[in-house]
Formats: C-alpha cells, structure tokens, sequence
C-alpha cells in the first residue's frame, strides 16, 4: 500500500497565526463562500428569488437594515449542511441547462424530470428525499416559491427508487477487530514516531467512542478530561446537534489487546501545546504534523497505511490472510470508524436503545430517554462490555435481525467538486472538466491549471468523456465511480 505523498504545494500562510480559533476561523471564511454560492443562485434565479428582488422599501427597517438582515439569511446555517444543499441546487440546475430547460420558476414537471434522470443513473436510495430537502433548504432562504414536494408522482417515484435501491445500499465497512487490536499494539510501542502513533491513537479514540470524522475534529484538546474510566470530551459542532453546547462523548479505558493504548497517546498529546480548536493536526509525515486541521482524503490514506502496517507488524507470517486483510483496509473511509463497534454491538445482538445512545442519533426512542441524564455513561458501559465479551467469545454471539444500522456512509464522492476553466480559448481542452488533487483540495490534479483560474462546476460530472484525461490519470476513484 503506498504511503501518501505531501502536497505539492506550498501551504497558505495562516492569516492569523494569533487565533486560537483556527478551525472557527478558516469554516467562517467557508460559510462566505458559500453565501456568495447562494447569492449567486438567486441572481440566477432573477424574479424568482425574492429575497434580492423585493424592494427594500420598509417603513420599519432602513435599507441597511434590510441588507444585513439579507446577509444573515445567506450566511446562515454549518458550512457543510450549505455545501451540501446548494452545490445540489447547483447540480439541479446545471441539469436544466444541459436539457435546455430554464431551471426558473421551479416547477413540478422540471423536478420530476430531474428525479428520472437521477433514477436512469442508478442514484442511491436517498438521493430524492435529499434532493427535496436540498430544494426546501435553498428556496426558503432565496424566498423562492416551491412546487408542492408532495406530489404524488414525485412521491412514487422515490418510493420505487428506495425499494429497487435498499439492497443495494453501500454501508461503511467497519475495521476488522484483529486491526483494531494491532492498532493498539502501535501505539502502545515507543520505537514508532510520536506523531504517528498519536494519529493512530486519535483514530482509536473515534472508533472506541463511535465518532463522526467531522465531530472527531471538532474537539478542543485543551478541554479534554482523562480520569480512570476514559477520556471524556466535547464536540463543539456536530451534523446532529448545531448548539454550541456540543456533543458529549467518552472514549472508556477499554481495548481488544492493550488497554495502555489509551494512556500512552494521552502522555503524546500533552507533551505539546494544545491551544487549538481540532484535536490533532493534520500528519504531513510520519514523524511531523502541519498546523491546520486533518483533511478528509489524507486521513483516510493514513489510516489505511497504518491499519495495514500494524496490522502487518502483529502477523508477519500470515501471508494468504494478508491479501484478504489488505482488501478489507483498502476499502475502509473515515466512516468506518464510526460503524465499527456499532456494527460489533448489532451483531452481538444489542438492543437498539443502547445502539441508538452510542450512535447518538437523534431520535434513538422513547425508551432511550430514561438513560438520557447521564448521556455518556451507557454507551461507555456498553462498549467496555462489549469489548469484554468480544475478546472473551473471540467471535460474534447472536445476531438480531430486526436492528439495522439505519445511517448509511457518507457519500466519498461527496467531497469532490469539479472545474472549469475561466477563460475558454478555441480547443476542446478549453472546455474539459477538472478536479482536485487527491488529498489536497487547493490544487488542481493535473496541474496545469491554477485553481484561482478556474471555477467550480458542482460535484457531478456530465460525462466522463468531458473529463480532463490528465486529471483522470490522477484521480483513478473519480473514474471508477462514474465507468460503474
Ligand atoms: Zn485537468
């Protein structure tokens, strides 16, 4: 398995080196970004988006009023929920033009004519209702008019897409528990580099503790809080729960071979500053760290290189399980780490409650609500017994067939956005589609462009045959997914 490269480019100077405040710093700028994104559909929208066009003639606001109160509306909501709605209204639209239709007034008939393309594409089961919220989310802040969203046809359409599509959902898949195990192992050892093994630490901590990639970085270090049962931290933003109250969760003092691992990568965190708003720097090198926060593609590379090479350190003879262990991790996205001890715990037959605390979702029952006063000691309780029965049984008790993990993984395809070239010249390769470098969404992959000369298209590619062949070459997934 290939060790991941450092970006080719040099890094942006942090504008602030003072900020304590990073991460707040650099998705504020995002959440502008987005605004404008959003502005611009609604001037796109001309009539149709009353938020620009009404007059901002009020007997009660003056027209600076009226324009701040404008600018909130644009810029408000977590930057990753406006990524997702407006680059799909985007999508929405760059459809409609591809068809020649104007995506203005939205109409039913010119939804459900996208929703039929989206099903000739095999899109997966979630695709409509999210599109609906999506259409939902960017008509009430441009103050468009909606279609009714509830039209029968609309709804049987999504109906059939979900049935046809449900067996074919694409879970996450979770670590093998040996890795987990080995995983440990590296940490526990001294002669591996401090910074890999305090990468490797995070990670377990994500998985010991069922997190999110997102809330997993969105942890202030300096407020984490170890005692003799785990370590106990916040998420200061979540997909789930958007009030700076934050998500409670525990990592217990638990683990399939060495227990230690918990400690030593404790010990690693506190030997620097930790004056930061995300958990663990991005690691550049096995022995260094940037300072700016983990992205999600090079997370991803390392923590496949890693769970290899421990993996591989523990089992140097096993030459035939290797193949099959290294497919297993070549398949692995950051969402593993939250699926792992939760598909552990259905297949040890758990009640869904229990599942529904450490998975903290939103809605996790009725039943759930009795335990809710202490939010984080049950999931603890539960993995700690879990672990116990797992390393005792060495296999999976009984599996309950009526609790499905009903969060599927984050779309890998999600994060990637494509571009055009600015000024389009007389070649064909004028007007080719380009994407980002793996791992580092500054750079274009075949760079020869500058992505400052460039601009963003969406994140769905037409055609693969509008695809730049270089950055092809450079992004073999991207490939894979739309030659399926
Ligand atoms: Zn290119």
């Amino acid at each position: 398995m290939a060790k991941p490269t450092a970006p080719k480019k040099r890094l942006k100077p942090d504008p602030d080196q003072s900020s304590s405040n990073p991460l707040l710093d650099k998705e504020n700028a995002e959440k502008a970004r987005w605004a404008a994104r959003l502005e611009a559909i609604g001037r796109r929208a001309g009539a149709a988006a009353k938020l620009l066009t009404l007059d901002d003639q009020s007997d009660d606001l003056s027209g600076s009023e009226m324009l701040k109160l404008r600018q909130l509306v644009l810029h408000s909501g977590a930057p990753r929920t406006m990524a997702i709605h407006i680059r799909s209204f985007e999508r929405y639209e760059l459809w409609a033009s591809m068809h020649s239709l104007d995506p203005f007034p939205l109409h039913v008939d010119k939804i459900l004519k996208y929703a039929l393309t989206l099903d000739q594409r095999e899109c997966g089961p979630s695709v409509i209702p999210a599109l609906k919220t999506s259409l939902k989310w960017v008509a009430a802040r441009l103050a468009i008019d909606l279609p009714d969203l509830d039209d029968r046809r609309l709804r049987a359409l999504q109906e059939s897409v979900i049935t046809k599509r449900a067996k074919t959902l694409k879970e996450a898949i979770p670590f093998p528990i040996a890795v987990v195990a080995s995983l440990e192992a590296f940490v526990c050892n001294d002669h591996r580099p401090d910074s890999s093994r305090l990468f490797v630490w995070w990670i377990l901590c994500m998985i010991f503790a069922s997190l999110r990639f997102d809330d997993a970085i969105h942890v202030r270090p300096d407020e984490l809080v170890m005692n003799d049962e785990g370590l106990f931290g916040v998420a200061w933003q979540t997909k789930v729960d958007r009030k700076r109250a934050g998500t409670k969760f525990v990592v217990p003092a638990v683990g399939f071979k060495n227990k230690e691992w918990l400690d030593h990568g404790w010990r690693i965190l506190n030997s620097s500053s930790l004056d930061r708003d995300y958990w663990i720097p991005e690691l550049n090198a096995r022995t260094s760290f940037l300072a700016r926060p983990p992205t999600y593609q090079r997370t991803v590379q390392w923590m496949r290189f890693f769970s290899f090479a421990a993996w591989q350190d523990d089992h140097p003879e096993d030459k035939i399980e290797m193949l099959k262990v290294q497919t297993t991790l070549s398949n692995l996205t950051a969402h593993s780490c939250r699926v792992t001890l939760l598909d552990a715990a259905v297949h040890a037959g758990r009640s869904t409650e229990e599942i529904g605390l450490q998975a903290n979702w939103k809605d996790p029952g009725p039943l759930v609500l009795k335990y809710t006063r202490n939010r984080t000691s049950v999931p603890a309780t539960m993995i700690k017994q879990l672990v116990r029965e797992l390393v005792q049984e060495q296999h999976p008790i009984t599996e309950d067939e009526n609790t499905v993990l009903t969060e599927a993984a984050d779309s890998d395809l999600d994060h990637i956005e494509f571009f055009t070239k600015n000024q389009a010249g007389k070649t064909s390769y004028d007007y080719k589609f380009h994407t980002t470098a793996l791992g580092d969404p500054s750079i274009i992959a075949c760079n020869k462009l500058d992505i400052s000369d460039c601009s963003s298209v969406g994140n769905v590619l037409p055609d693969l045959s509008v695809f730049c062949k270089a950055c092809a070459k450079a992004r073999p997934d991207i490939c894979k997914f739309y030659e399926t």
